[in-house]
């Protein structure tokens, strides 16, 4: 039996490779695909990636979509992410948010569909990132204070958020190396008379420009030497791939949030 897959935000650049990955992908179909609005509405989903038509058109109803799907995938925008939590609550379908920027009320209403939906939730979908999370961490747990950890990302010039939800998430997994809450010890930007880097801090560095799909590094520098865990991104293909078989993997999963270390079997 295939897995019926819903696709909310079809039309974006994730969106869009979601499709290709689930049209790609044997043991799983489109459910469908909502937009919030906009041209893409009406649309054909298979056409909208410049493939054969599917018979099935981009609607604007997340209710529906996720009563006919087996599982939705969410790459969209915080205010739409918490209409999709809710949803997932409601009908307790399979769902897989990969939104990033997401204030504490919209991760309120994710943690909340957890309770009566399977859900991940990951601030990256690659294989690579999840691993350069686990090495992060386990550096950082590794390595003193002496050395300064500090998270550089650059994306492309259309990314809205920043640090970048990855970034984030290495911030986390060095605070936890560390066995400290990375709330404590953030500097998420520098600017004017910063004075001297406060030992035990972790910064953040944002670059934004051009194509760039996702870089992150995550570096650690003492006085006479610097080591840096660094993962490049080359198509979004590999946040498409993850996030389906996020969505396969839930299938006949109890509810829970769960993460892609979960999905991965990394931890
Ligand atoms: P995008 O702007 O190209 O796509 C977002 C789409 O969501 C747009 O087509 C928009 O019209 C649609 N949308 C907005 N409101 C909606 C609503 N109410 N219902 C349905 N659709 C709605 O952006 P993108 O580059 O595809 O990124 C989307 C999100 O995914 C961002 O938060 C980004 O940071 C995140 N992202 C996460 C990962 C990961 O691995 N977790 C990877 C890449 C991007």
């Amino acid at each position: 039996m295939s897995v019926a897959i819903g696709i909310v935000g079809c039309a974006g650049r994730m969106g869009r490779m979601v499709i290709q990955e689930v049209m790609a992908t044997q043991s799983c179909v489109v459910a469908g695909g909502t937009e919030a609005g906009g041209e893409a509405i009406g649309k054909d989903l298979g056409t909208l990636v410049g493939a054969d038509p599917l018979g099935i058109h981009v609607g604007d109803d997340p209710k529906a979509l996720f009563e006919v799907s087996d599982a939705v995938i969410d790459f969209t925008v915080p205010a739409a992410t918490r209409l999709h939590a809710q949803a997932a609550s409601a009908t307790g379908t399979a769902y897989v948010v990969g939104t990033t920027g997401l204030a504490d009320d919209d991760q309120a209403e994710v943690i909340a569909a957890g309770k009566s939906a399977p859900v991940v939730q990951a601030s990256n979908f690659s294989v690579g990132v999840n691993l350069l999370f686990a090495l992060t961490k386990q550096v950082a747990a590794t390595l003193d204070t002496d050395y300064d950890i500090e998270v550089l990302e650059m994306h492309h010039r259309h990314k809205v958020d920043a640090p970048s939800g990855t970034a984030l998430s290495i911030g986390e997994s060095a605070a936890a190396g560390r066995g400290v809450s990375l709330k404590d010890v953030a500097r998420y930007a520098r600017e004017g008379q910063t004075g001297a880097r406060p030992s035990g801090e972790i910064g953040f560095a944002t670059m934004r420009g051009g194509g760039v799909i996702g870089d992150h590094t995550a570096m650690f520098a003492n006085e006479v030497e610097r080591l840096e865990l660094t993962h490049k991104a080359g198509s979004r293909g590999i946040f498409a791939g993850g996030a389906v078989r996020a969505a396969l993997w839930l299938q006949g999963k109890d509810p829970g949030l769960y993460s892609m270390s979960d999905v991965l079997g990394l931890d």
